[in-house]
C-alpha cells in the first residue's frame, strides 16, 4: 500500500481506502443528486490528502485525477517543502502521474479534484493537459488564476476551453488551510519566547 507521506506517493496511483475522511468534520450534503455527491466524495479523500501532507510541514493542498469509469488515476499533495522543488504543487504532480498511467498527456476524459484553486502555473500546467473537468474547493483570493485574480483559462494564451466546478465542500477547504497556517503561527510565536 502507498500511503501520502511515502516518499514515492506523487508517483504512483494511491490507496486512498485507508485515508481517514472521518476527522475531516464533513457537513451533511446539500442535495442528493449524484453527481454532485460524486463530486463531493472525490474532493473528501482530496482533503484526507492534503491533511497528511499537512502534518508533514506542507501547506495542504492535495489533487486527485478521476478516469472517465470514476477510476482513480493518479493522486498527489503538495511537496514542495519535502522535494525542495518550486514546482512540486499537487496539481503538477498528479497530472505527470496521471499522463504516465494512463500512456497519453491528452487529459480531456478526466476530472482533476484540487482542494485549492489553482494557480497561475498549475492553471498553465491543466491547459496544457486538456484537461476534461476541473473541480475545485476552495477559491484563492490571492493567487488564483482560475477566476478569483485572472482566468488564464479563458484568456488569449489558452487553447484549451476548460470547464470548471469551483465551491465544492469549498469551507472544509478553506478551514483546513486556515487552520493549518493558524497553527503555523501559533508555534511560530512559541518558538520566538523559547529562551535560547
Ligand atoms: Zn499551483
Amino acid at each position: 500500500m502507498i500511503l501520502p507521506g511515502d516518499e514515492d506517493s506523487n508517483r504512483l496511483p494511491l490507496d486512498i481506502s485507508a485515508l481517514d475522511t472521518a476527522a475531516l468534520n464533513i457537513p451533511p450534503p446539500a442535495t442528493g443528486h449524484p453527481t454532485y455527491l460524486r463530486h463531493r466524495q472525490w474532493m473528501m479523500q482530496a482533503l484526507a490528502i492534503a491533511a497528511t501532507a499537512g502534518k508533514s510541514g506542507e501547506v495542504p493542498v492535495a489533487a486527485i485525477v478521476v478516469g472517465p469509469d470514476q477510476q482513480i488515476v493518479a493522486a498527489a499533495a503538495n511537496r514542495k517543502e519535502r522535494d525542495c522543488d518550486p514546482t512540486a504543487h499537487a496539481e503538477v504532480l498528479a497530472l505527470r502521474t496521471a499522463g504516465r498511467q494512463l500512456g497519453n498527456w491528452h487529459l480531456n476524459d478526466c476530472t482533476l479534484y484540487v482542494t485549492l484553486e489553482p494557480c497561475m502555473m498549475c492553471a498553465g500546467a491543466i491547459v496544457q493537459s486538456r484537461l476534461g473537468l476541473l473541480v475545485y474547493g476552495a477559491d484563492d483570493p490571492n493567487a488564483g488564476a482560475i477566476r478569483s485574480v485572472l482566468n488564464l483559462p479563458d484568456s488569449a494564451c489558452s487553447n484549451h476551453r476548460l470547464e470548471v466546478i469551483g465551491g465544492i465542500l469549498e469551507a472544509p477547504c478553506r478551514n483546513q488551510l486556515r487552520q493549518w497556517f493558524q497553527q503555523r503561527r501559533q508555534a511560530k510565536a512559541k518558538d520566538e519566547l523559547r529562551p535560547d
